[in-house]
């Protein structure tokens, strides 16, 4: 199967996960997730019509961005971000979706504002609380999210989680329903209703992932087919 085959197969699921949970496939964005696939593939997957590609790695990043491997499409970072590669992002990024400290917010503020420009984010929740995991505890988040509105140089579009990878479908759906039901929250009490983005959902749990709610999901495998790490 061609990246534009399993691209179009991933979209047909979208359509029927959203038409059978009585919402618009038009309203859910499909990100590739293009780590350890090259500029080719990530230039096949953009001829294909995918809505954004979301990199992992600050350096696999840079290295595309310089084979001009993202043009024609929105580039998102998706990974764990380092606070001294954020230089490296911001401004790169359209939308950084992996933004889940307080730290991390001061960080990509100042870059931003050395740049003069607004970067779009996204934070991330730590919904399993895995100590591992970075992203706010859902706790937290609630400050997280004032700490974000005070800084002139952010702009939140909404929330992105990615629960326990050892969690049972029932148990991830939990999870999937939990960030839904804080997006709506922080979304009302603080955003006016203005956060568009629930990012959650990969190869094996996008559709459930719409169903519960999701308008953003980042898919890799079922696009590009199984990474070979070296
Ligand atoms: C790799 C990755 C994905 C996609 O994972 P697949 O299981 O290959 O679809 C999604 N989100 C993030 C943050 C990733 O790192």
């Amino acid at each position: 199967m061609s990246i534009a085959e399993n691209i179009a197969q991933v979209r047909a699921n979208i359509a029927a996960a959203a038409q059978a949970a009585g919402r618009n496939p038009g309203d859910i964005l499909l990100v590739g997730a293009s780590k350890m696939n090259d500029a080719a593939a990530c230039r096949e997957a953009i001829a294909a019509g995918i809505d954004a590609l979301g990199e992992n790695r600050v350096q696999e990043m840079t290295a595309k961005l310089a084979e001009n491997a993202y043009a024609g499409a929105p580039l998102h970072f998706i990974g764990h971000l380092q606070r001294n590669k954020v230089r490296q992002v911001v401004g790169k990024a359209g939308l950084i979706q992996s933004v889940g400290s307080p730290e991390l917010l001061d960080e990509i503020e100042k870059a931003a504002a050395r740049l003069e420009l607004t970067q779009d984010i996204l934070l991330e929740v730590n919904i399993g609380e895995e100590a591992a995991k970075s992203g706010f505890p859902p706790a937290e988040l609630f400050r997280g999210a004032q700490a974000a509105l005070e800084r002139e140089h952010l702009r939140v579009l909404g929330l992105m989680t990615i629960p326990p990878a050892d969690a049972s479908r029932e148990e991830n759906l939990r999870y999937f329903d939990k960030v839904r039901a804080l997006f709506i929250d922080i979304n009302e009490k603080l955003f006016h209703n203005s956060l568009r983005y629930l990012s959650m959902g990969m190869s094996g749990d996008y559709e459930d992932a719409i169903r519960a709610g999701a308008t953003m999901v980042r898919v890799g495998t079922a696009i590009f087919g199984s990474r070979h790490y070296v």
